[in-house]
């Protein structure tokens, strides 16, 4: 089977491996779709563990099973957690899944012909979907699952005024949840096809990333924002969080910038205004079962953020696509077609 293995972000290749056959326990699946993530395209955080096949965005079919696998049979169309968390360590039992400690299993890159499938993720990893889920929107489980951990943490509800900085993917997912969820909404990015993007994914008003942000808030709104989220890893976007932030509220940081970046955080200003500042990293299981609940119920619409459909043979493109910017959204690499 042919993977697209990722060397780095200007290095991609296209490989030609045995396809694996499952083991006792394990699982072959047909890849179908797999979205690429903004944070496939972040060197520093997966430069580690390179060369290896990015893809944890998968909407995938069963083909083979190992000797003692029940749950599932081939045909079933499944969505993978890239991991699992154990439910048992200190970190679990508190709902901090994303920070467990006991991890071993990890699912292998989805930028290729077919996944493999550990034992472990067999077991906890695996989620059917629903008939009116396609593989393409399958692709958009982890990210909406991330996004609503996020919001969960921050406790944002009904009725709060809503910054989202950033309208890139994950930018736009949190415009999605924050309107379905009935916030005012105001949106920001540098580009003006973003900006339409996240009008019609029901931001109340959206700005260019470059102007006067607090200013045009209070303007439209009357107040400072409840909650700030941040999606961009732009330095400048951290500035505008404090800023735009009202007492009371909190600013989440879903993007951080780069290692090494000194952040000022005025926190004497923040302690009598008591402003919270969380960060979010990845989702639980609750989360992903929420995050295939609204994409089947269509309560979150996803198809309109998708903008590239690629084969396998142009990941590559795909992530110089992402890296500029401009156009893209949502890529998904089809393995099997093209
Ligand atoms: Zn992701
Ligand atoms: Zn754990």
């Amino acid at each position: 089977m042919k993977v697209s293995k990722w060397y780095n972000n200007s290095d991609i290749r296209i490989e030609e491996i045995p396809t694996p056959s499952p083991g006792e326990g394990e699982m072959l699946v047909k890849v179908h779709s797999c979205g690429i993530c903004g944070s496939d395209v972040v060197e520093w955080y997966r430069l580690p563990r390179a060369p290896l096949v990015l893809g944890h965005e998968v909407g995938v079919e069963v083909v083979e099973v190992g000797a003692g696998v029940s749950k599932y049979k081939v045909g079933d169309r499944l969505f993978i957690a890239p991991k699992v968390p154990c439910m048992k360590c200190r970190y679990c039992l508190k709902g901090n899944f994303p920070q467990c400690s006991e991890v071993k299993d990890r699912l292998p890159g989805g930028f290729a012909g077919y996944i493999l499938v550990p034992k472990e993720l067999v077991n906890n990893g695996c989620y059917l979907l629903p008939d009116n889920v396609s593989y393409d929107q399958a692709t958009f489980i982890e990210p909406l699952a991330c996004v609503i951990r996020a919001q969960r943490l921050a406790l944002i509800e009904r009725g709060q005024t809503v910054l989202v900085l950033g309208s890139g993917m994950s930018g736009l997912l949190h415009v999605k949840l924050a309107d379905n969820k009935h916030c005012k909404v105001m949106a920001t990015d540098i580009n003006h096809s973003k900006l339409e993007m996240a009008i019609s994914s029901g931001a109340d008003y959206v700005t260019t990333a470059n102007t006067d942000i607090l200013e045009q808030l209070v303007q439209v709104n009357g107040t400072k924002a409840d909650a700030v989220i941040v999606t961009t890893s732009a330095m400048s976007a951290l500035g505008q969080a404090w800023e735009a932030v009202d007492m009371g509220g909190v600013v989440v940081l879903f993007a951080v910038p780069e290692p090494g970046k000194e952040v000022i955080v005025p926190f004497n200003d923040f302690w009598r205004k008591e402003i919270r500042i969380i960060t979010s990293y990845y989702c639980g299981p609750s989360d992903i079962d929420e995050a295939i609940a609204l994409i089947s119920y269509g309560e979150i619409i996803v198809d309109d953020l998708i903008t590239h459909r690629l084969p396998l043979e142009d990941t590559a493109r795909g992530f110089q696509i992402l890296l500029d910017g401009e156009e893209a959204v949502k890529i998904i690499v089809r393995p099997h077609e093209g």
